[in-house]
């Protein structure tokens, strides 16, 4: 069934609430609808596994309109996309070109990161008059004449997947390859509803505010593990427990920027956590290596967490689960010196454990002796223990 703009406006108001859309953009979408509709949205797939189209064409509503894609290729002039488009070769060269004639006047998308390696070979999108058109020049092209770019998914966002080690053919994320600034709508895949809402946004002349990493903050200002339903539950020791925090599994969470605990996914199904998998920081900058191996604490660590990188297991500073001392408040991700200072009784070094509201001494004995800056914690041993009698 054909989607008219009707419907679609019907779908967002009724999905407003769902999506996180402003009623005042709704209404504003709802002119530039009846006015003949918003500038088209041309989408390129660079390096990528398509898995972000397969994620926004997986959107299904149970009443009309039923399916995000067909309502984007017939309400919103999604112009062009290599998957869900009708026309091909140059056919649907040709329609690119036509809606991409005027500078400023579309939207450009782009799903996948950009290899930049061998002239950017490794990638091509298209032949033209007899010629390879490669990712690479194609984007570069379209981004600097574009009203707005989007980077659909992390790979577009930050590299991703085929911008991770050894990255040979040299994948860049869409800003750095074309030096234009992206919305970045990161995940892997990204979100559906985040998709349409970052698009609804932009046909409705509204830009949307962006964190540090240019992620629309209304999406992505919270982290994973704040409103998630196994935060200070006890934690969980090997996979597949239900209803335990997977912090000391490797969860990245706490570090992690995106509403899925609250948003779910596949039509508010379900999501990571919640089928028992840890978050695995897919919407982060350095997905995946920096969060890698996934079962470890690599790229776990709440800001300003003291020896970020290692992958030491959670529990052998914190126990396994009450990291807190009883009655100490919730700590919102926050590492123990933002409320504790580094000071008290001599400055912590920077691979001591959290101290919790612990004094030194419950540690350390109240034997005096005072250990040097810089000495790592002794867990209750001796000095002669490593230094010898004579020490
Ligand atoms: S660490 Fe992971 S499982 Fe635990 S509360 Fe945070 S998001 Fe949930
Ligand atoms: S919970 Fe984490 S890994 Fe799962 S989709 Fe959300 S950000 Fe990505």
């Amino acid at each position: 069934m054909k989607v008219s703009r009707r419907n679609f406006i019907k779908y967002c108001i009724g999905s407003a609430a769902a999506l996180g859309l402003d009623l005042s953009v709704v209404g504003a979408l709802e002119k530039t609808l009846a006015a003949g509709g918003g500038p088209p949205v041309i989408w390129l797939a660079a390096a990528n596994c398509t898995g972000c189209t397969v994620s926004l064409a997986n959107r299904i509503s149970s009443s009309h309109p039923t399916d995000v894609a067909d309502l984007l290729i017939n309400t919103v002039n999604l112009t062009y996309h290599p998957n869900l488009m009708g026309a091909a070769g140059s056919q649907a060269v040709q329609t690119l070109r036509n809606a991409s004639k005027t500078s400023g006047s579309f939207i450009l998308a782009v799903e996948g990161g950009v290899p930049t390696a061998f002239g950017g070979r490794a990638c091509m999108l298209f032949t033209e008059n007899g010629q390879d058109v490669t990712a690479l020049s194609a984007i570069r092209d379209l981004a600097s004449r574009a009203k707005a770019v989007l980077s659909v998914g992390t790979c577009a966002s930050y590299g991703g997947i085929p911008g991770g080690a050894p990255n040979p053919t040299a994948v860049k994320s869409v800003q750095a390859a074309t030096g234009k600034n992206t919305i970045n709508i990161p995940g892997c895949p990204a979100h559906p509803d985040w998709i349409v809402w970052t698009i609804a946004q932009l046909l409705a002349g509204t830009i949307p505010a962006l964190d540090s990493l240019r992620r629309p903050k209304a999406l992505y200002g919270k982290a994973v593990h704040s409103e998630c339903p196994r935060r200070n539950q006890p934690w969980a020791s090997d996979i597949g427990i239900e209803g335990q925090c997977l912090q000391d599994l490797g969860c990245k969470g706490q570090n992690t920027y995106a509403d899925c605990s609250t948003r779910k996914w596949n039509n508010a199904a379900n999501w990571c956590v919640g089928a028992n998998a840890i978050c695995i920081g897919c919407t982060g900058n350095g997905f995946p290596d920096k969060v890698s191996p996934f079962y470890s604490t690599a790229g776990a660590y709440p800001p300003g967490h003291p020896s970020e990188g290692t992958t030491t297991h959670c529990s052998q500073c914190h126990g396994s689960g009450g990291q807190l001392p009883a009655g100490h408040p919730d700590t919102d991700g926050q590492s123990c010196t933002s409320c504790h200072g580094s000071g008290g009784a001599g400055s912590l070094p920077s691979d001591h454990p959290s101290i919790g509201s612990q004094s030194c001494t419950s540690c350390h004995s109240s034997s005096g002796q005072t250990l040097p800056p810089g000495h790592p914690a002794t867990n209750g041993k001796s000095c002669s223990s490593c230094h010898g009698d004579d020490d």
